[in-house]
Formats: structure tokens, sequence, C-alpha cells
């Protein structure tokens, strides 16, 4: 359908790691652009290169309680949610509120406004899986009771509600499962494994290794997710759909490439493993690469590179 307006596509948790850079490639490709953060984990650093542009707006608010936007929408990417293991221990309660209530207003919007409403779901929904690589097929291994358990039920539950959406209001919907996925503008103390090692390493420090480091991981750069998730949105896609990196390392392998990259003399300890720290994690992409024609380009070597210049940036500005 033609329209003689710019597409508006609103992005919750747009200050955030994921939705900032959703919010320039969206903007890149012509479209109008408002995200909301209530700014608990999101950085407005992240977004203040768009202050002043005029197709992009931004909206202080929480998405757990009504959310009000003025004139048409035709996307909603509901992104906002604490999304790393350390934060989502130490905000337990937003983390279940923004992943079901969240959920819940950013539909009610995206109903309000006939737009097509995008979840950023997540690998966490498989748990600590017992199938790998993890098709989405598979329905997970989850403990509900422990402590990531408010992360993993919340985007379960969002998963839920975005279907109950989709099939008995008629809502276009999507649902990306995100992988571990890194790049600039990563918080520096989120706890999570890549801006933890290289802030490490930089700093000469010790990189602390969770257990014996053995269980896998596989990392994609942020450009390549933010592609995959923009074909999808692009796509007549409903059911949940991987995008991540197949490329499978422990994290013990991912220490010693990172003190490798960042020329460090760091040593490695090794830390208590996390409650319930899956062992395996691996995207099985064959959906994407199928229904997308998408599959990650950037190479991790220079994904890393990337990534570290701009935490070294962080650090000679004394900005972290
Ligand atoms: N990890 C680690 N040291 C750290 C931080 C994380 O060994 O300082 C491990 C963690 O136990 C997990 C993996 O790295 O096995 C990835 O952790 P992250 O917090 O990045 O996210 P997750 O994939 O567990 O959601």
């Amino acid at each position: 359908m033609a329209k003689d307006r710019k597409l508006v596509s609103v992005v919750t948790g747009g200050s955030g790691f994921l939705g900032s850079h959703l919010c320039d490639y969206l903007l890149g490709k012509g479209h109008q652009v408002i995200a909301i953060d209530n700014l608990i984990t999101g950085n407005v650093t992240n977004i203040e290169h768009l202050a002043g542009n005029e197709n992009f707006q931004f909206i202080k608010h929480d998405v757990t309680n009504y959310i009000t936007v003025p004139g048409d929408v035709d996307y909603i990417f509901h992104f906002a949610s604490p999304a790393s293991p350390i934060d989502y221990l130490e905000l337990p309660i937003q983390t279940l509120k923004v992943g079901s209530l969240g959920t819940h207003k950013a539909l009610g919007l995206a109903r309000a406004k006939n737009a097509t409403f995008f979840l950023a779901s997540t690998s966490e929904t498989y748990g600590d899986p017992l199938v790998h690589p993890q098709p989405e097929t598979y329905w997970g291994n989850v403990n509900p009771v422990g402590p990531r358990g408010v992360y993993d039920e919340a985007k379960r539950f969002a998963e839920a509600m975005t279907m109950a959406y989709h099939r008995y209001h008629g809502i276009d919907t999507r649902i990306v499962r995100i992988f571990n996925t890194y790049g600039p503008r990563m918080r520096p103390n989120d706890g999570r494994v890549v801006p933890t090692f290289i802030m490490q390493a930089l700093k000469g420090e010790p990189l602390t290794v969770f257990g014996e480091g053995d269980q896998t991981r596989s990392f994609c750069y942020v450009s390549d997710l933010i592609e995959g998730i923009y074909r999808l949105a692009m796509s007549r896609e409903c059911d949940p759909t991987n995008i991540g990196n197949p490329n499978e390392m422990t994290v013990l392998q991912f220490a010693e490439v990172i003190i490798k990259l960042c020329n460090s003399s760091s040593k490695i300890v090794n830390k208590p493993l996390p409650t319930d720290d899956p062992k395996v994690r691996r995207p099985n992409i064959d959906k994407a690469r199928k229904i997308l024609g998408w599959e990650p380009v950037m190479n991790l070597e220079d994904g890393l590179q990337s990534t570290i210049a701009y935490f070294k940036n962080l650090l000679e500005k004394g900005l972290i």
C-alpha cells in the first residue's frame, strides 16, 4: 500500500544497546522513529547523535504503563527490557513487568494504531537447552523459579501474549529470538561476558571465567543482528525466528581470543558458575537463511576489534 508519508516506527528500549542501533538503521531506511525508554538500563548517550534529527523523537516513559503516541504508527518494535543476567537479577520485578505488562501495552498500541508488532524475544526461551543447536521448534528447558526465570518466563509470556494478539485480534506480529549479540554501545558494566572480558583485558585485570569455562556461546555482531531483524520485520513470518551467529565457542576459548585481540597480559581466573547458566547455546538459523535470505557476514575478529576500539575510546576519554 503506497503511503504519502514516511513509515513511522516506535522502538521501546530505544536508547539501549540494540534499540539504539535499530533506531539508526530504521532512520537510514527512511522511517520516522519514536524511541521510548525509561532509562533504567538504557543510556541517552546511545542516541545523543540523533538529537536535532527531524525524523527522530525520544519519549522518556516506562512502557509498563499506558503508552500514548500521537499520529500514525506502522511498526512497534518492543525491545525494552533489562537484558543481561546481572541486570535482571538486580531488577527482577521490572524485568517481569516489562516482559508482561510492557508487552501488553505495546500490543495494545499496535492494535490501536493497526501497526505491525515486533517482539524482541531471546534464546533464553530455550533455557538450558537439551537440544543442540536450537531450532525454533524446540520448546526449551527453563527453570521458572530460578534466578534467570524472571527474564526467561517474561519473554516466554511475551511470546504467548504476542501470538494471542495475533490469533485473537488479528494483529500482524513478528517474534525474533535473539542470541548473544555484541558490539559498540554495550554497557561496560552490564556483566555480560563481552564487555566484562574486554574491560578486564584492557585494564590488565584477570578475566573472570565462570566455572571451568567449558560452557559455549555463539556471538553475533550487532550490525548482522539488526539486518536480520529488519528483514524479519519486512517479511510476513509470524512464528518465532532465530537470529544469531552459529559460530560456537567455549567461554574459555573466548577469553583467550579477547586477551589476544587486546594485546593484553591479563591472566584468567575461575569464578563460580551462576545458577542455571546454560551449558550450550548455538542458534539453528536454517529458517532465517531460507525465508529471509539472511546470514551473518561479520567475522568474530573484525567485530571484536570494533567493539574493543569502542571501549578503548571510552576509557581513554575517561568516560568510564
Ligand atoms: N561469563 C563468564 N565471565 C563473566 C561473565 C560471563 O565466564 O565475567 C560466562 C557466563 O557464565 C555465560 C557466558 O559467559 O556462560 C555468557 O554470559 P553472558 O552474561 O554474556 O550472557 P548469557 O549468554 O549467559 O545470557
